[in-house]
């Protein structure tokens, strides 16, 4: 017994919590079947080691600020013109973010674009790829006060090191010359270093009108674009069809 308790207080110290968690199960199956010591051994390493994975996974799910979780399984393919299930199912082995492709999501209110995006995003998280999702109003406010707020700056920090930022909404609102440029830089230093997804109720060709520079919206679009698969999306707005359910 006195040996367990050291065991555990040394897992403690090294701060081996799978191990530590998994340590009774370990030893009893080890003595039921009669394990060799490098198999208990590879047992108890790779017990820490799903145990980190889990733990990075759960942290990275939390760190990505999704609104809410969403899956694929639960969107309705047959109610939306523009995008088929095959394409979405191709994207969930996230090979596209590992070459830092973009995907972009355009069309009405209610259609599903940020559904797909954050089905899109917690499977990455749960891939083990760092994310983050901001609505662009609340990404371009991080951007003006990443120089004086701490807590913007730590943000803007952790989705430059993201493997894939979401960036919903954009269109929405209009969006000021200055702000459209910090907006522009972000989108120029992660350009082929992160993956994109971009939702917008407006298409591209009134990406100018909305950030009132022309020239800067075609440079933005054109890295954008590079690499991406665009879906523009159609049909009846979901919000609205469950609503005239509910009378
Ligand atoms: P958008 O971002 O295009 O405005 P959302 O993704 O926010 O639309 O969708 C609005 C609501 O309807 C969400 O709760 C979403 O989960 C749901 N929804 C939209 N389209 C579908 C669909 N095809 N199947 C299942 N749920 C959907
Ligand atoms: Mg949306």
């Amino acid at each position: 017994m006195k040996a367990y308790e050291q065991t555990l207080s040394l897992l403690k110290t090294l701060n081996l919590r799978g191990v530590a968690n998994s340590l009774d199960e370990v030893i009893n199956d080890a003595e039921i079947r009669k394990h060799s010591y490098i198999t208990v051994l590879n047992t108890v390493f790779t017990s820490e080691i799903s145990y980190r994975v889990k733990r990075r996974v759960e942290r990275n799910m939390i760190g990505a600020h999704f609104p809410v979780i969403k899956r694929i399984d639960h969107f309705d393919f047959g109610r939306v013109k523009g995008i088929g299930k095959s394409e979405v199912v191709n994207l969930l082995d996230c090979r596209w973010i590992d070459n830092q492709e973009n995907v972009l999501f355009f069309g009405p209110p209610g259609i599903g674009k940020t559904h797909l995006s954050i089905a899109l995003g917690v499977v990455a998280v749960e891939k083990g790829y760092k994310v983050c999702f901001e609505r662009i109003t609340n990404l371009i406010k991080l951007l003006k006060t990443s120089e004086i707020q701490k807590t913007s700056e730590y943000r803007i920090k952790r989705i430059m090191k993201s493997d894939l930022i979401i960036i919903d909404e954009i269109g929405y609102t209009p969006i000021e010359k200055r702000e459209a440029n910090l907006f522009f830089n972000l989108i120029s230093e992660t350009y082929e270093k992160a993956s994109i997804i971009v939702t917008s109720n407006k298409s591209f060709e009134s990406w100018a009108e909305m950030m009132g520079d022309s020239i800067m919206t075609t440079a933005m679009l054109d890295r954008l674009l590079h690499h991406a698969r665009v879906f523009t999306l159609d049909g009846e707005s979901y919000r609205i069809k469950n609503q005239n359910k509910e009378e």
